[in-house]
């Protein structure tokens, strides 16, 4: 089989989605189920039933590309990824792995391969929390871990939710239909950039994806007392910044402590009230987002911060109270997949490194219902999430190439 990338193609099929977007390019904002996902929906729809692949979507809008195999009723081989893209982002987030998948499929076409599992471009709906608050809505739905009725509560911003603008997108059916069985898959493999500097700093053109990291995030508010500036002693204060920030030292120190790289903790937002100079805070609200690959280590940071959360409280008489917004379970990729992508390399003669996944992709939620790993190829200095994101024709040939080689070998 003679493997041929279409790299003109692909590369213009990446401009072309670009260009349906709510920003000014270079940049690119495209929010779920707004006028601009939609019409890249239909766009996309085209560039498959083009390709030869029936096109089906769920009630979520999930789209699912199939190359029916010559057994058809055998579990399919899935790759791919998601085109929504947060506000001010970049092109190649989410769209490589969707694109890509696209192309590896029409390669593997043309060089006269016929798979006996059904190959399936699979586009997920909403990896991007932008609107909804949650990542990941599509695949989340398709697991089994978000259930229908959680996602029908879900509002945005405007308080819209989501069973009445996915409707006014188009999508009918029911979101209790949209969860896939456990034997739906034989694997899942996702194309997507690192959105980190690794690869590009270790001059390694790929790499391949074995455990991917999942965040827990929290809100902490803390209640004290307000008062005049000139007027509240020391002795008698009861500041809740000064708690908050001897909170933000201990789960700094909570993450610190585990020893191990991948634990990371973030404080990323510090709401004062009434935030003024004269004016002892009263009350402080805090976002704490926990990071790691193992998820007993991670559930360990939390419970730190708790324990700081408690002591600070009594020892400040300043109201600590926690709450869990979510909390996903890391993913070990799968290691028959994980030696597929790896063989595929071998086979083209690329190098490749084994890597963690710090960022969670939809690969996380695909894992607990198939064998799921990730291909990652480079982008510059790991930008991701901004205009300026890139990845190179040759590295997005590169990946592709390799994501056809391992379909192959998955679907044989
Ligand atoms: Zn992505």
């Amino acid at each position: 089989m003679k493997l041929e990338i279409d790299r003109d193609k692909l590369l213009s099929e990446i401009e072309a989605l670009a260009a349906i977007s709510d920003a000014e390019p270079p940049a690119v904002t495209r929010i779920v189920f707004t006028a601009a996902d939609v019409k890249a929906r239909a766009w996309l729809r085209a560039r498959c039933e083009e390709a030869g692949l029936a096109v089906r979507q769920d009630a979520i809008g999930n789209t699912f590309a199939r190359w029916a195999g010559s057994d058809p009723k055998a579990a399919a081989i899935g790759t791919g990824s998601h085109i929504d893209a947060i506000p001010n982002a970049g092109k190649y987030d989410g769209v490589v792995g969707v694109l890509g998948g696209l192309e590896a499929i029409r390669a593997l076409r043309r060089a006269g391969f016929h798979p006996r599992h059904s190959i399936e471009l699979l586009v997920f709906t909403s990896e991007e929390p932008t609107r909804f608050g949650i990542g990941c809505l599509g695949s989340r739905l398709l697991s089994g871990s978000l259930s229908a009725e959680a996602a029908n509560k879900l509002k945005d911003g405007d308080g819209e939710s989501v069973e009445k603008v996915r409707r006014q997108a188009g999508l009918g059916g029911e979101l209790e239909e949209a969860k896939l069985p456990t034997d739906y898959y034989k694997a899942f493999v996702e194309l997507h950039i690192e959105q980190g500097p690794l690869l590009e700093q270790q001059n390694t053109p790929l790499g391949v994806v074995t455990k991917i990291a999942a965040p827990a995030s929290m809100r902490v508010s803390l209640e004290g007392a307000g008062g005049h500036a000139s007027g509240v002693l020391m002795p008698d204060r009861r500041d809740a910044l000064c708690a908050a920030a001897e909170l933000i030292l201990a789960i700094e120190s909570a993450a610190r402590n585990t020893g191990a790289v991948d634990t990371v903790a973030t404080v990323g937002i510090c709401d004062v009230f009434p935030s003024a100079v004269n004016s002892i805070p009263s009350r402080v609200r805090l976002s704490v987002d926990i990071r790691d690959t193992d998820l007993a280590r991670r559930d360990g940071v939390m419970k730190a911060i708790e324990d700081a959360g408690r002591a600070i409280s009594a020892n400040r008489r300043v109201a600590v109270h926690t709450e869990l917004v979510n909390a996903d379970a890391p993913a070990e990729c799968a290691p028959t997949i994980v030696a597929a992508l790896s063989d595929a390399c071998r086979k083209h003669q690329q190098k490749f490194l084994p890597m963690i996944s710090r960022a969670y992709h939809d690969s996380l939620f695909m894992s607990r219902i198939a064998p799921a790993a990730m291909l990652f190829i480079p982008c510059r200095k790991g930008y991701s999430h901004r205009p300026d994101e890139y990845a190179s024709p040759e590295d997005i040939a590169r990946g592709t190439l390799v994501l056809a080689e391992t379909l192959a070998a998955l679907s044989a």
